[in-house]
Order: C-alpha cells, then structure tokens, then sequence
C-alpha cells in the first residue's frame, strides 16, 4: 500500500486557504487546491498499517488504504470506483466531513495523520472533471414504488440506493430546492451549492423523481404517501432549541438556521423580505458548534463590528485529551475556517438576560460564568460564580444551541414510535419502524449529526428497504459484502 517509505519521506500538507481579508469578500469557497504530484505523495504516506483503524472510524466503512493506493500508483478512476462503492457523496463529505477516519490512522499514533479528507476530495473532483461519474440507471425494474420524504444526504443516498436496485423512487421535500441541510444549513462558503445539484442531475438521469414545495403531512395527504410499497422517512432533526431566557422576544434575537438559509437564499438569486443582516452589529453568538461556527463566518461578511462566540461547556484541550484516546474520537479544541476569521470566543459563560430598549430592540446581553460540578453517580451540575456578572453591548444575538430532535408531524399521522431522545424509533442495522412497510435513517433516527452518518444510514437503510420488499438484496453493505455497485 502507499509507498512502503512514503511516511518517513513526505509530510502531511493540506490545502490552503486563500487570505481571510479577500474571502470575507464573498461566499464563495475559499480553498487552494493541492497540485496533483502533491496529492500522490499524500497518497503515499498511507503506510500498510496491517489493521487499518481508519476503516471503522469512518462511518461508511470507506475502502480508505485501498484509495490511497490508487492515488499513489496514479490510477485515479480505479480510486474513484472504490470511493464510489462505499460512499455516494464523496463531494460533501471530502469538504464538510470531521474526518473521524484521520482521528484512528495509525499513522497519527506518531506523526500527522494521512490527509484522508482532501484525498478523497481530489478523487472526485478529478473524477467529475474527467467525465467519469455518470448516471447509471438499473437495467430492469421491480415494479416497486418507494417514497422517501426529505432530500438531505440520508434521503439522497437512500433514494440513490433504492432507485440501483430497480425500485421506482420519488423523493418529497418541503423546501423549494433538493438537498436538506447541505443546501439551506451549511453556508456556501463551505460548500457551493452547484456541488449539489451536479450530483442531483446525476440521480434524476439514473430516474429518480424529486418532488420539492411537497410537505408531507401538511400540503400532502399521507394517505397517498400510504399508496408506495415502502416509505423511508429522512426528514431530519429540525426542532430548534430555544433559550428561555428573559428578554428572549426582543428584536435582534434570532435563530441560527433563519439567518443562515437567508443568506444562502441571497446568494441563490432568490428574494427574501427583511434579511437579517450583521452588517455594523455587536453580534453575539450563543453555541459554540457547527452552526455557531458557521454564524461567525457568515456575520463577518456581512461586515459585523465585532463578533463574539458563548460556549456554556469548559473550553476543550489544545491537544488530544488523555480521557479520548487514540483511536477515539477526541476531546480537544476545534478552531474552524470561519474562527480563524475573527471572534472573541468565551468559554464557561452563560446568558442570563436579553436587555432591550423601549421599542423592543435588543441593546445587551447579561452574563454570568458557570463552572460544572461534577458528582459520581449525579448529572453534572451547573454553578454560577458570584460576582461575575457583565453586560455585553449586543444589536444581534444568533440562538445557535442546537437542535432537540425530529419534528412529529410524520410520528403522528404514520403513528410511529419515537425514542426517549424524540427520534423516530427504529433499530439501529434495521431501520425499520413499527409500521413494517416505513423504514427511518439519518438525523430523523438518531438526532443531530453528521453528514457522513446520514450517508451511511440511508446507504443501510435502503438495504433492509430492499430485503423488505424482494426477499433478497444485492445492494452494498458495510457489514455484508454485496455486489458492489460503484458511481
Ligand atoms: C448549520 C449546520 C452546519 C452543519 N455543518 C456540518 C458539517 O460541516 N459537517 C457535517 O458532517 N455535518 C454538519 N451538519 C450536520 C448535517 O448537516 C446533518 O447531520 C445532515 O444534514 C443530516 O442529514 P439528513 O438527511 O438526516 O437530514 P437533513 O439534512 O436535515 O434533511 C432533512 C430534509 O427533510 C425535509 N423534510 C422534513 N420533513 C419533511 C416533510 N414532512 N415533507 C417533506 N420534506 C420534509 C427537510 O426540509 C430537509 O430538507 C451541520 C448542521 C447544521 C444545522
Ligand atoms: S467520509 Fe469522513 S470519515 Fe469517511 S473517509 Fe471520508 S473523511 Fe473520513
């Protein structure tokens, strides 16, 4: 695999990115790809480990050692075919994945870890670029109709699945375009959303059908949705958390998601009425994840005055925490693209008051620092610190805290189960709900997560679709080998 000395030669390099004061210009993406020669390097440094760990850290079981190879002998299109059979996407995850597959390379036990991630971006840019991903539609059909509601990537996948088995696949979604969170969640310039409807054109050629303005359950009677011989439900986990804070309803409190669909809704030509705008704001972020991060990044093209970032929870080690070791996914601090584009970030903070004047406007926010006090045997336990009380001048205050779960629009009409946790309950390997012909995959199962994950349960779920409605499946499966069927 690799070059057997490729490790010892060659250092990790990974992409650039172009300098914050021109990319804060636009939303474009801002990444300076690697050259060719040097992507084959990084290829190299995969070293033959024996037992590659990357393997089970990537949740789609990516054939990892074997790409990489590939990359190094130059054979780029054999590289593409064995990413394709794993993983659909490659296009979102080789830009938005956390890449848990670098945290468990062997490699990365002494050195820096093989740039897995950008590899397989370069596979499948190069393999668009040359032509190589084509739609290829099944040869027959079964005559079975399968629905999946919500076009994010588990609904993606799943239909794309389906659809390879011969089955007839419409995909419903609510939004005006395809794509889910990728589309309306995710900013552009983290991902250009041409990226998506490259692939999208690719699943309507192969013969899927893609219904959008559709909510099922609300403008879409789920007695039709009944009618299809198996539903998959892939809607998500959209139920956005709030902050019962007083002070909550001034003008100038607002939720993550809207301000960030807005801006994508601009840079997609389309009109939006009274656009939230950071524009020579005081802007304070709540929530210091994913969609915190992507605020940030967001506010300062708007031109923010200033922009601060909560975090409730302790800031996180700079480097591996001993409590995570290799090969786990690790406790330690994530300083993302869009940090490194300026924020003041406080950790161990919480809001106790949105203060508003007269007409209702949002003028600051009153704070506190916490600690955690942590009791075997007890939930941990949140102490605010007498005498740490400030007042932070703020005109915009972005809620994002994440998401509590599913809606339960589709749990109530369909009469599906859900979890303690509010997701629809479905057996993880099984997917399959209490009503036997309705199967769920993605965030809607297992609550807010990762691209890569959604990928993987819609991948898997399209399978126990399959066996449900044939008896027999050929699709892939991470776990039992099937006839691998690749871009
Ligand atoms: C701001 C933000 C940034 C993120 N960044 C990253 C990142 O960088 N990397 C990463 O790996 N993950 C990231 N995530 C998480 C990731 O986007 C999700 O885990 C992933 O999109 C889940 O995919 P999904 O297909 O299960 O659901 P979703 O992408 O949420 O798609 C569900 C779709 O179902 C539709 N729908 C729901 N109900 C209905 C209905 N009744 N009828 C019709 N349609 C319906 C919704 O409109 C939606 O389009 C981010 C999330 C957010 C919010
Ligand atoms: S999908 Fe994510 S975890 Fe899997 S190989 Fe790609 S970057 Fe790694």
């Amino acid at each position: 695999m690799g070059k057997v000395t490729g490790f010892k030669e060659f250092e990790r390099q990974d992409e650039t990115y172009t300098p914050v004061a021109d990319r804060v210009k636009d939303y474009k993406e801002f990444t300076v790809p690697l050259k060719e020669e040097e992507i084959t390097k990084q290829g190299s440094r995969c070293m033959d480990c024996g037992i590659p760990f990357c393997h089970s850290g990537c949740p789609l079981g990516n054939l990892i050692p074997d790409f990489n190879h590939m990359v190094h002998q130059g054979e780029w299109q054999k590289a593409s075919w064995l990413l394709h059979s794993t993983n659909n996407f490659p296009e979102f995850t080789g830009r938005l994945c956390p890449a848990p597959c670098e945290k468990s390379c062997v490699l990365g036990i002494i050195e820096d870890p093989v740039s897995i991630e950008n590899i397989e971006k370069n596979i499948v840019e190069r393999a668009f670029k040359e032509g190589w991903i084509k739609p290829q539609p099944p040869k027959t059909r079964t005559g079975k109709t399968v629905a999946v509601v919500g076009s994010g990537p588990a609904g993606l996948a799943a239909a794309q699945q389906l659809n390879r088995a011969g089955h007839t696949v419409t995909v419903f979604e609510r939004d005006d375009e395809v794509g889910g969170l990728l589309r309306y969640g995710i900013p552009n310039f983290k991902m250009e959303k041409g990226i998506i409807d490259r692939r999208v054109k690719i699943l309507e050629a192969e013969g899927i059908t893609f219904k959008t303005n559709v909510n099922v359950g609300v403008n879409y009677d789920v007695k039709d949705l009944k009618a299809f011989d198996s539903i998959v439900l892939c809607g998500g986990a959209t139920e956005r958390r709030g902050l019962p804070t007083p002070g909550a309803d001034a003008d100038g409190v607002v939720q993550a998601m809207d301000f960030l669909t807005q801006q994508t809704k601009v840079v997609l030509g389309k009109e939006v009425k009274d656009q939230v705008l950071a524009t020579d704001k005081n802007v304070i972020v709540i929530g210091g994840g994913d969609t915190g991060s992507d605020c940030v990044g967001t506010s300062n093209r708007h031109g923010a005055k200033s922009v601060v970032n909560f975090e409730i929870m302790p800031k996180p080690p700079g480097h591996r925490s001993p409590t995570t070791p290799w090969p786990f996914w690790p406790l330690q601090l994530k300083t993302s693209s869009s940090h490194e584009e300026g924020v003041e970030r406080n950790w161990l903070i919480n809001t106790k008051e949105f203060i508003k004047d007269d007409s209702g406007k949002l003028t600051a926010l009153k704070t506190v620092n916490v600690e955690w006090k942590m009791v075997p045997g007890e939930r941990p336990q949140l102490i605010e610190i007498a005498g740490t009380e400030k007042t932070w001048p703020c005109d915009l205050a972005l809620l994002a805290l994440g998401f509590t779960g599913p809606e339960s629009t589709l749990a109530d009409k369909l009469g599906i189960k859900k979890d303690a946790r509010s997701n629809y309950k479905a057996e993880y390997g099984k997917y399959q709900t209490n009503v036997s012909k309705i199967f769920a995959a993605g965030d809607m199962r297992r609550g807010q997560s990762l691209i890569v994950w959604a990928i993987s349960e819609g991948r898997e779920a399209a399978r126990q679709v399959d066996l449900y409605l044939m008896g027999k499946s050929n699709l892939p499966s991470k776990d039992i080998t099937g006839d691998l069927v690749a871009m």
